[in-house]
C-alpha cells in the first residue's frame, strides 16, 4: 500500500467515526424525545413541529446513513486493494475524477449508464427483493 492509500485510509477511518458518531447523536435526539412525550410543554411544541420537521429529520439522517456506507465501501475497497477500480467494468477509474470524489467507486461511463438504467433498476430491485434468490 503506498503513502497515498494510507492518507485515504486514514482520512476515510477519521470520516467514518465522525459519521457514526453524528449517527450516534442524532439516536439520542430522538431517545431524549421520547423522553419528554409525557410533557405537555413538549407535546405543544412537537404539534407545532409537525411531521414535515420528523420527515426532514429522517431523510438528514439517511443521508449520513448513505455517506457511512459509502465510506465503509471505500475502506473494504482499500483493504482488497481495488480502490481506484470500477466496481461496474473493473477498469481504472479517471485519476481526475477520483482526485474530485474520493470515494467514487464507479467511472464515469458507468454512472452514466447506471442513471440510463436507474429506471429499471428500481424495477428490477424490487423484483429481487420480492423473488429474494440470495447473493451467488
Ligand atoms: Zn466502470
Amino acid at each position: 500500500m503506498d503513502i497515498k492509500q494510507v492518507q485515504l485510509r486514514s482520512y476515510f477511518e477519521k470520516e467514518r467515526e465522525r459519521l457514526a458518531e453524528k449517527l450516534r447523536q442524532m439516536e439520542d435526539e430522538n431517545f431524549s424525545k421520547d423522553d419528554r412525550e409525557g410533557n405537555a410543554f413538549s407535546k405543544i411544541t412537537e404539534a407545532a413541529d409537525g411531521s414535515a420537521e420528523m420527515e426532514k429529520g429522517a431523510a438528514f439522517k439517511q443521508t449520513f446513513k448513505d455517506r457511512l456506507s459509502g465510506v465503509e465501501h471505500t475502506l473494504r475497497k482499500l483493504d482488497e486493494g481495488t480502490y481506484g477500480i470500477c466496481d461496474g467494468c473493473r477498469q481504472a477509474i479517471d485519476p481526475a475524477r477520483l482526485e474530485a470524489l474520493l470515494e467514487a467507486s464507479l467511472c464515469r461511463k458507468c454512472v452514466d449508464l447506471q442513471k440510463k438504467q436507474s429506471r429499471w433498476t428500481t424495477q428490477a430491485m424490487n423484483y429481487l427483493a420480492t423473488n429474494a434468490t440470495g447473493k451467488q
